[in-house]
């Protein structure tokens, strides 16, 4: 029933076919729920329509039918500003017919010889219900190079699968170019257009023989959403064949990610899943197919818990810092000259999370700030406590991300920990991982330089694995090079690691910086690094990371032997 101005009455629906004994049998399934008219062809039907423009809630159109058939009808309501909006459920016997049909708008179909009388009575009352306040799906566009949809129109027509055709199970496919940037650079933007042209014109084939739409979302990102294939490795495999005979002089390589149907998830978070699926194969040249699974999904949940529940970690304390210590190894006995804070969450449910779970995470996402203020601010505050407490200070470094680099309040924050404790720029190290040089270089040391002009000094972490250029090396402004873990690893077996890490230590040299070695753990590693020089060590060796009431402990033996 509508009701308007007061007076119900019942929904109008028009049906349109050429033969009689359909428009009958549909006629006598609809008449007791509703107002029903009644066209032969297309051409009566535009009439009816007309006639009926406002009041007129749902067609059921016939698509083959003399005069004007079904799609020539849709085409027409379209393209007219107020016949756009009536839903129109498609009569077919067809399957291709009816994605054509849901292509040019149609909101959902009846298969012809006719279902049992209350399916279609269901059908037409879901469509009804829907379509109040729902937007028709709009005209369909297309992108101008691969001829494939405009990512728009693609989103809106794969919900509108989704939600009116329950039925067919579809999967959702990212494929991308390798390196993309790289291949117009090479070879020039019209090359580039060329390659993009060529895969839209394979999925296009693709599309041929299965059920699925596709499009170009961006600039080397197709996505597609299509019924189960049954192997997509051998899927990708055939693009990817196809383009290396099509281009065989240069080297292009294609990835894929897929979602597979999932009743519980929408078109958009199906492609967000796909992309991130094909992302995780970025350069991975042996492995370029990712199927999002079961094990993807409960991290992303993780990932989706620990993002919610940062804000409240940080307000209700639950993280804590521990402090992992550096020892002097040139003195003897070996000398703690400073340690290093690292975070640890204490999460209320979950217990003790690893930072190597939420660090990069909230690195990724820029959330990591919000950890790192929360950790220099306990540590300014710890510094001050062991210092007032022991009467010496112990400098401890705290670790800095990208972000925090780029942020324009750092240096009032770093500024604030200090003065509001009442400590020196001496005493709060900073670390800052030589991976965060490599994009924005110059802008990086143009920050850092201001930060080390105040008096900060800075330990270049994880140096050696493999970032920065030697020649910007030169130029780095930092104080100390903390050697990548995997150098020392292996240093009593082998000769190449124990090599890398002389050739670290002249650098250190050259660039007259000292050096700490990580992840020492034993006698071996510790004895071999005295010999070739290096200055400082943190690791399981001398002791894990601990927490502050532990740390203490070193502290106050540190005490008694600096009274001696
Ligand atoms: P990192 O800065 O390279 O820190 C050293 C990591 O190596 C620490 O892991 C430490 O516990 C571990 N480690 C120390 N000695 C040994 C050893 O002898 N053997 C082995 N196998 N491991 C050793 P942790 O605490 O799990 O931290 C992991 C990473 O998380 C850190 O690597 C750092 O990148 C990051 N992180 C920790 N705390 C913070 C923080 O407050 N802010 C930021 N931005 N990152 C942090
Ligand atoms: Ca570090």
């Amino acid at each position: 029933m509508i009701e308007s101005g007061g007076i119900k009455r019942r929904h109008l629906v028009l049906i349109v076919d050429d033969h009689e004994i359909n428009r009958d049998a549909l006629g006598v399934t609809l008449e007791d729920e509703y107002d029903v008219i009644y066209a032969e062809n297309g051409v009566e039907a535009l009439k009816q329509i007309e006639a009926h423009i406002n009041t007129l809630s749902i067609i059921l159109l016939d698509l083959m039918m003399p005069e004007m058939n079904g799609f020539e009808v849709l085409d027409y309501m379209r393209n007219h500003p107020d016949m756009k909006r009536i839903p129109v459920i498609v009569l077919t016997a067809e399957k291709n017919a009816e994605l054509e049909a849901l292509q040019l708008g149609a909101a959902d179909f009846i298969t012809k010889p006719f279902d049992m009388p209350e399916v279609i009575i269901a059908r037409v009352a879901r469509i009804i219900e829907l379509s109040d306040g729902r937007q028709l799906i709009s005209a369909a566009e297309h992108d101008s190079l691969t001829n494939l949809y405009s990512i728009n129109f693609f989103m809106e027509y794969a919900n509108n699968i989704s939600h009116f055709m329950k039925e067919l199970h579809m999967d959702a496919i990212s494929l991308n170019i390798e390196q993309f940037h790289t291949v117009n650079a090479l070879h020039g933007r019209e090359f580039g257009d060329h390659v993009l042209k060529f895969v839209g014109t394979m999925i296009t084939e693709f599309l041929k023989q299965t059920t699925g739409i596709a499009c170009r979302a961006e600039a080397d990102r197709f996505m597609i959403y299509c019924l189960p294939q049954p192997d997509y490795g051998a899927l990708l495999k055939h693009f990817q064949e196809q383009l290396s005979e099509a281009l065989p002089n240069v080297n292009i390589h294609l990835r894929m990610g897929v979602q597979p149907y999932h009743s519980e998830m929408d078109p958009v978070q199906m492609f967000d899943r796909a992309v991130t699926a094909c992302n995780m194969r970025r350069r991975d040249y042996q492995n370029p197919l990712m199927i999002y699974d079961e094990q993807m999904e409960q991290k992303e949940l993780l990932n989706q818990r620990l993002i919610n529940d940062l804000r409240a970690a940080v307000e209700e304390g639950q993280f804590t810092v521990f402090f992992q210590p550096k020892y002097d190894i040139q003195s003897n006995p070996p000398r703690l000259t400073s340690a290093e804070a690292l975070v640890r969450w204490k999460h209320p449910e979950l217990g003790l999370i690893s930072p190597g779970t939420f660090i990069p995470l909230f690195e990724g996402n820029g959330l990591i700030s919000v950890v790192d203020h929360y950790v220099w601010k306990q540590t300014g505050k710890q510094i001050a406590e062991w210092k007032k407490n022991y009467g010496f200070g112990l400098p401890i470094s705290v670790n800095l991300s990208r972000t925090d680099v780029f942020d324009p309040e750092l240096i009032g924050i770093l500024k604030s920990v200090v003065e509001e404790n009442d400590l020196t720029y001496q005493d709060l190290l900073l670390e800052i991982s030589e991976s965060a040089y490599t994009e924005n270089a110059r802008q990086m040391i143009d920050v850092i330089k201001r930060i080390r002009s105040l008096g900060f000094r800075i330990e270049m972490d994880d140096f050696g694995s493999g970032y920065s250029s030697l020649n910007m090396q030169s130029e780095m402004p930092v104080d100390v090079l903390k050697m990548d873990m995997k150098f020392v690893r292996n240093i009593e077996v082998s000769e190449t690691d124990l090599t890398l890490v002389r050739l670290v230590e002249d650098i250190a040299k050259y660039l007259k910086l000292k050096v700490v070695a990580e992840g020492v753990e034993t006698e071996g590693q510790l004895s071999l690094l005295k010999h070739t020089g290096c200055d400082l060590v943190q690791g399981y060796y001398f002791s894990k990371p601990l927490p502050a009431d532990e740390f203490a402990k070193l502290l106050e033996k540190e005490k008694r032997q600096r009274g001696k």
